[in-house]
């Protein structure tokens, strides 16, 4: 899951295949927390709810547990999550939508437009709490953009947050999510 990690804790996983090799890896895998290697199992489904459907429940990624029940050498009984790379922590929201959303505001100057424009089940207020968070993560997400390429030009955008989404898509030309690619690529939560 991802290259050029070193010992960082994975996060996130983009396919089921990949989840094998970061349970396959568990045991080398230092802990979060106490960094204890040898103590990481799995401790079963991060749940949460589907974007489009409230009251349906999807499963968001695994919990991974620090084993403090072992007699040699204990874990420090503390958990952590991996998330599929589609997920965002601590909103409903996909990554593929928050990208929808964010490409929509290339054309479209009023961000409530944006989000009316896609059809999206969730509330104004979240459009704005959704904007609110990028404008803060976004100093963190060009640090980690520009060591893969240098922000494109943009002349005619004072824009800020439009200037991070032109980086993001020329630092991810291949994805179709980069949002997604971004969270898989490095490894750490994107807002
Ligand atoms: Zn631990």
């Amino acid at each position: 899951m991802g290259e050029g990690l070193g010992h960082k804790t994975r996060r996130y996983y983009r396919s089921e295949e990949d989840l094998r090799q970061f349970y396959f890896n568990l045991k080398q895998m230092p802990c979060p927390h106490c960094r204890s290697i040898g103590t990481l199992i799995m401790h079963g489904y991060l749940y949460g709810y589907d974007e489009n459907a409230f009251n349906k429940k999807i499963i968001r990624g695994r919990r991974i547990f620090c084993n403090n029940r072992k007699k040699h050498k204990p874990g420090c009984g503390r958990t952590f999550s991996v998330l599929a790379v589609n997920m965002l922590k601590n909103f409903s929201i996909t990554a593929d939508s928050l990208w929808q959303y964010l490409t929509g505001l290339l054309n479209i100057t009023n961000k409530t437009n944006a989000f009316i424009s896609l059809k999206f089940t969730l509330s104004i207020s979240s459009a704005y709490r959704l904007w609110k968070r990028f404008s803060i993560s976004q100093s963190r997400i060009r640090s980690y953009l520009v060591r893969l390429c240098p922000p494109p030009e943009c002349p005619d955008t004072p824009c800020a947050g439009i200037q991070t989404i032109s980086h993001l898509a020329s630092a991810f030309p291949d994805s179709s999510c980069p949002i997604a690619a971004f969270q898989q690529r490095f490894q750490v939560s994107f807002l």
